[in-house]
This record gives C-alpha cells, sequence and structure tokens, in this order.
C-alpha cells in the first residue's frame, strides 16, 4: 500500500462527488459533514476510497431498494473520538438488514443481490483494509429503517 497523509476533510467529499451522479439519477440525497476535529489518518488513499465507494454503493442499493427513486437519504459524516481517531459514518435510511444477515455480511462472498448484480466481497474487502490499518468497521441496522456503518482509524497523531 501506498500510505500518505490524509486529510479527511479534503478526501470525503471528493469520495462523495464520485458517487453524486448514480445518486442523482436515483433521487438520492447525499450529504457529507465533516467536523473540524476529525484527524488526519495514515492510509492508502486508493485503499480508503475502495472502502467508501464499496460502502457507498451499497447504500445507493439498499435505498433504491426501499424507496426507489424518490425518498433515498445517505449521510455520510466524520469526527474525531476521545482516543484520537477517526470516526467515519455511512448512514442510510434504506431497506436495513435482517438479524440472520447481520453476523454475516463481512464474510466472503455473502450476499443477498441477484445473481450477476454483487459479488458479496465487498465487505470483506473493507473489513480487511480497516483491520491492517488497525482500525474497526462495525455496523447497525434496523431491517425496514436504515443502516450505518462506522469506520473507526487511528489518527495520525494517537
Ligand atoms: P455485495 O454488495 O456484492 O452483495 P457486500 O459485501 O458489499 O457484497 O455486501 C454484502 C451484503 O450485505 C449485501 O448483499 C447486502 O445484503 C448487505 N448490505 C451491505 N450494505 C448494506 C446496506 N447499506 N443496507 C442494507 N444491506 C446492506
Ligand atoms: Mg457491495
Amino acid at each position: 500500500p501506498h500510505v500518505e497523509d490524509m486529510d479527511l476533510a479534503e478526501f470525503l467529499p471528493k469520495v462523495g462527488a464520485m458517487v453524486q451522479n448514480k445518486a442523482q439519477v436515483n433521487g438520492i440525497d447525499v450529504t457529507c459533514d465533516v467536523s473540524p476535529d476529525v484527524p488526519n489518518v495514515l492510509a492508502d488513499p486508493g485503499q480508503l476510497q475502495q472502502v467508501m465507494i464499496n460502502l457507498l454503493n451499497n447504500a445507493i442499493h439498499a435505498v433504491v431498494d426501499r424507496h426507489g427513486s424518490k425518498g433515498g437519504r445517505i449521510e455520510v459524516a466524520a469526527r474525531g473520538d476521545d482516543r484520537g481517531r477517526a470516526v467515519i459514518t455511512v448512514a442510510d435510511n434504506g431497506c436495513g438488514i435482517n438479524q440472520e444477515s447481520l453476523s454475516k455480511i463481512f464474510m466472503p462472498f455473502f450476499t443477498t443481490k441477484a445473481p450477476g448484480q454483487g459479488t458479496g466481497l465487498g465487505l470483506s474487502v473493507c473489513h480487511s483494509i480497516i483491520d491492517s490499518l488497525g482500525g474497526e468497521l462495525t455496523v447497525d441496522s434496523a431491517k425496514g429503517e436504515g443502516t450505518t456503518f462506522t469506520v473507526r482509524i487511528p489518527g495520525r497523531d494517537a
């Protein structure tokens, strides 16, 4: 990996812009709110981009599944925590994940998508990347209400 000192206040809006078109044609409102207290992180921008794009594409799929092309909302936010970590959340108001699937979503090849629609590798790759940074990737979801993925990454100076 090509590790760089990354400013998330610069990086996250750029990643958001990459999915803006796809979001717009599906009538999804994507917001990005980065708190000034978020620390820089040492990470490979290509890898972190892969994580964020995976999470955002999953969120788009989930909100279209629930709302069709009107009423979808995806909120990206970032802040610092009391352990000097950067905390990035991707929250959607999509279909949510049932209890049984929730225990399996990070496993390679687990997918609920139609054949040809998903490989089931996205979240397992995201998990490995965040693990390799000494971070954590967690999920909270309520079936029929929405899902929030949380990425925690050690801050540069932590
Ligand atoms: P894929 O997208 O190819 O199915 P992933 O590893 O990215 O593989 O995701 C695995 C499964 O986790 C998805 O098929 C879906 O069931 C569930 N999932 C992931 N993100 C979300 C989300 N934001 N909302 C609802 N379900 C999700
Ligand atoms: Mg995926």
